[in-house]
């Protein structure tokens, strides 16, 4: 599992969630990439202590890595994991599934017993992702029924990024496929990071649809900026403490 994550007041809250959880999956190694220059103590000390295994990577997304005014989120992060990933294994070693968690979501252990299935890319809806209640593939009797989502429908693969897992061998098999780019190698418009890494390495009808077809088992929630308008920010305060 692939977790972007970057410095903010919550960020150790977000990891501690995510670690809590990632401790009760057998095999699961996490990724964790930084965005920042260094990898920081607060994210070493965490995963030292997090009882599962980890690797631990940085990179910086620039200031410049911006178009149409929007910053794209986690992109370097995760095709860091990507390589590293990638780096690791070869076509002869490759059993395993990729799945992209951030660290402000809410995982149901059970889409990490789903995933293990994965022939080739598993997918199941993610509640309140893209505005509305549940975003993704509507599944019955295994197969996709329809696609819901709020906005961007004519996109290829109208999922979220936690919506999806990826068999590591077609990974392999496609060791230029990157996030952030599209077919013809041109930079993600806005909202097309999933469809255009999926379109280059499946076909939609080959989707494989897992979870419970009446649940969500993924939640793109975003933890609350905590409101601590009465704290103040003198340096010569004693208050020195990691939160
Ligand atoms: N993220 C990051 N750098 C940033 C903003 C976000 O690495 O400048 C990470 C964040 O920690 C999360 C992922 O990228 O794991 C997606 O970010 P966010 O949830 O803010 O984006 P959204 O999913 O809402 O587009």
């Amino acid at each position: 599992m692939i977790t972007p994550t970057y410095a903010r007041l919550t960020q150790k809250s977000d990891l501690t969630s995510v670690c809590l959880t990632v401790m009760h999956v057998r095999k699961l190694v996490w990724i964790v990439v930084e965005d920042s220059d260094t990898r920081t103590y607060l994210v070493a000390k965490l995963l030292a202590r997090c009882k599962v295994s980890s690797v631990h990577l940085n990179v910086v997304t620039p200031d410049y890595y911006k178009h149409d005014k929007w910053k794209p989120r986690g992109v370097l992060q995760r095709n860091a994991g990507l390589s590293w990933i990638r780096d690791h294994h070869s076509i002869d070693n490759c059993s395993g599934v990729v799945y992209f968690g951030d660290d402000d979501n809410s995982y149901d252990l059970r889409v990490f017993e789903e995933m293990k299935e994965t022939k080739g890319v598993s997918v199941w809806p993610v509640a309140f992702s893209g505005g509305v209640k549940i975003e993704g593939p509507l599944c019955k009797d295994g197969v996709i029924d329809k696609w819901h989502s709020g906005w961007g429908s004519e996109r290829p693969f109208p999922i979220d990024m936690a919506g999806f897992a990826i068999h590591l061998c077609l990974l392999m098999r496609n060791p230029k496929v990157l996030i952030g780019r599209d077919r013809q190698n041109r930079l993600s418009k806005p909202g097309y990071l999933e469809s255009n890494l999926l379109e280059q390495l499946v076909d939609k009808d080959l989707l494989e649809c897992r979870g419970p077809p009446d649940e969500a088992i993924v939640w793109h929630v975003k933890t609350a900026e905590p409101d601590i308008p009465r704290e103040h920010n003198d340096p010569s305060d004693p208050l020195d403490i990691e939160v």
